[in-house]
């Protein structure tokens, strides 16, 4: 579903495969309605000639139809994740241009659907359009592709994982959230310290590697059936009845609040229990930006530990939604995803 155009081919320096998915950094003002839409990617390219003086061989692939990424769904994953398994052994390193809202989802799932990466994946794109005069997308698209043609001394990638870079800053992808819809700096990744920050050079801070394969362990096939149910003061068990039903539902991320708290409501304990008897998986994550689930800690939360709900400690929402698709779609039994859901997996959760 993507093709290729090659810009230019200088086999002595590091090669970089550019995928364009779509997003603001793409697009252009639509005179007809007033509002922004995705344009022909050759357009991209002749809108930052730097690319050319970079020393850098890039090749560059595009989504017939470019997406607003509210667009992109486990299926448009997947593509991405093929085009990157399909040429990982002709490029050095991968940058994924993407828009920024659902950007934090696919570099989670990605994480979860390309393993044991060895090449650096980064997703990049911007607040501005490329053809407006104070666009955020020239440095984080030039910094990006950068960062995925980096080496060591021993000629080894420096990142070897899906991250985003936006701003300065590169963050793990299974970590990071978008938190402004307006400022340069829109993402952050809470719980995790950045993997480098670009000043007058690009300063590495590495972390521990998850990289456990001599090659990518490509798995795309992610189930779509689950649910998030974002628990607040007042809220009626009886209106979200309809997600507790494991025939539908496989798997349920709770956004609780705190260390993991919910109302001790008995009409939301009685199906709770009753479908997790029933072979459902239920998730537990903290609606706060830092900090982790403690099941058990308070009153409100003993429940939750007493009857097998899994604490889901520091996952952003992001992680914690693929990651319970990734592992539906992958292991048939239920122990197994429970038991998954509790293991740090790929840098996604910290123990
Ligand atoms: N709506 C756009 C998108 O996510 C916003 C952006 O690119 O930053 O596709």
């Amino acid at each position: 579903m993507l093709r290729n155009k090659s810009v230019s081919v200088k086999a002595e320096k590091p090669n970089v495969l550019l995928i364009y998915t779509g997003g603001t950094i793409g697009m252009v003002n639509d005179p007809k309605t007033g509002s922004l839409k995705a344009f022909d990617f050759r357009h991209l390219s002749s809108q930052i000639p730097e690319l050319e003086r970079l020393n850098v061989s890039l090749d560059t692939v595009s989504f017939p139809e470019p997406v607003d990424s509210s667009e992109m769904n486990p299926r448009l994953w997947a593509a991405v994740a093929q085009q990157v398994y399909d040429n990982y052994a002709q490029y050095d390193g991968f940058v994924i241009l993407h828009g920024s809202d659902t950007m934090a989802y696919t570099a989670s799932a990605l994480s979860f659907m390309l393993q044991g990466l060895q090449k650096p994946v980064i997703l990049t794109g911007s607040q501005l359009p490329i053809g407006t005069i104070r666009t955020d997308g020239k440095e984080n698209i030039i910094t990006a592709i950068e960062i995925a043609a980096d080496r060591d001394e021993n000629g080894q990638a420096k990142i070897q994982e899906v991250a985003i870079y936006f701003e300065y800053s590169l963050y793990r992808g299974n970590r990071t959230t978008k938190v402004s819809a307006s400022h340069f700096e829109a993402f952050k990744s809470p719980n995790y310290p950045e993997l480098a920050i670009a000043g007058i050079q690009i300063a590495y801070q590495l972390r521990e590697s998850y990289t456990q394969a001599e090659e990518p362990v490509f798995f795309t096939d992610f189930d779509n059936r689950i649910a998030l149910l974002k628990v607040y003061p007042g809220f009626s068990a009886e209106i979200y009845a309809g997600i507790f039903n494991p025939e539908l539902v496989k798997g349920i991320v709770i956004e609780s609040f705190g260390a993991g708290n919910v109302p001790t409501d008995l009409k939301f304990q009685q199906l709770v229990s009753d479908y997790l008897a029933a072979g459902g998986v239920i998730l537990n994550i903290t609606q706060c930006s830092t900090g982790m689930v403690d099941q058990g800690k308070y009153q409100t939360s003993s429940f939750f530990s007493k009857i097998g709900v899994t604490g889901g400690r520091d996952l952003t929402t992001e992680a914690a939604i693929t990651k319970m698709m990734y592992l539906i779609g992958k292991y048939p039994d239920r122990d197994t995803v429970i038991r998954k859901l509790g293991e740090n997996i790929c840098g996604e959760m910290s123990l």
